[in-house]
């Protein structure tokens, strides 16, 4: 049977802050260059939609961590957890990012194809099973910190090939 298959030039995975982010560069200096963004969950914001306890708050002031294309505006230097996945969201819609997210679908697998010179991702669909591929030039795996990442060792493996550290 054969699986659908879509092509981009870049494909990132997840929707956290870093994925945006990314996002938002390639966008911005490389216009002509197709994305796609894959997040298993279904809402943006990554550690900021996965934690909801009372009290989470970051770490750092939001000047700092916010975007460098977003001022952070809210006086609030340190911030309660839902107004960064508030300020995250928001520069998703700002910026048509959110048209390039695909929700709820996981990244299993990533394979380099020396053949076509592309990665070969098999993503699965979380609301129906059903597993897809995408095919890209580049594969960009953004979150720097390890909280909410489901990173399959056949990720890893791939990675590890270009000696990803
Ligand atoms: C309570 C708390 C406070 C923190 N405070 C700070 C702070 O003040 N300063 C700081 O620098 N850091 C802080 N951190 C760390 C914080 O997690 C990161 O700084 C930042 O939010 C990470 O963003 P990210 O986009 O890199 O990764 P994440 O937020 O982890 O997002 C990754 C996304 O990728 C998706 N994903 C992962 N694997 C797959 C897959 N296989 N297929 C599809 N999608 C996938 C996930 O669902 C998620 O949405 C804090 C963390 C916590 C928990």
């Amino acid at each position: 049977m054969s699986i659908k298959t879509s092509e981009v030039d870049v494909l990132i995975i997840g929707a956290g802050i870093s994925g945006i982010g990314a996002a938002y560069h390639l966008q911005k200096h490389c216009p002509t260059k197709s994305y796609a963004i894959i997040e298993a969950r279904s809402e943006v914001g990554g550690t900021w939609d996965l934690f909801r306890y009372p009290g989470i708050r970051s770490d750092s002031d939001m000047f700092t961590f916010g975007f460098n294309f977003k001022p952070w505006r809210s006086p609030k230097a340190i911030s309660p957890g839902q107004d960064i996945k508030h300020y995250i969201s928001e520069a998703a819609t700002e910026n048509g990012i959110d048209k390039h997210i695909v929700f709820e679908h996981k990244v299993l697998a990533a394979n380099w194809d020396s053949a076509s010179a592309k990665w070969h991702t098999e993503i699965q669909n979380l609301k129906t099973g059903e597993c897809c591929q995408y095919v890209s030039c580049f594969f960009f795996l953004v979150p720097v910190i390890i909280t909410t990442i489901m990173v399959t060792p056949q990720i890893l493996k791939a990675l590890r090939i270009f000696q990803v550290k």
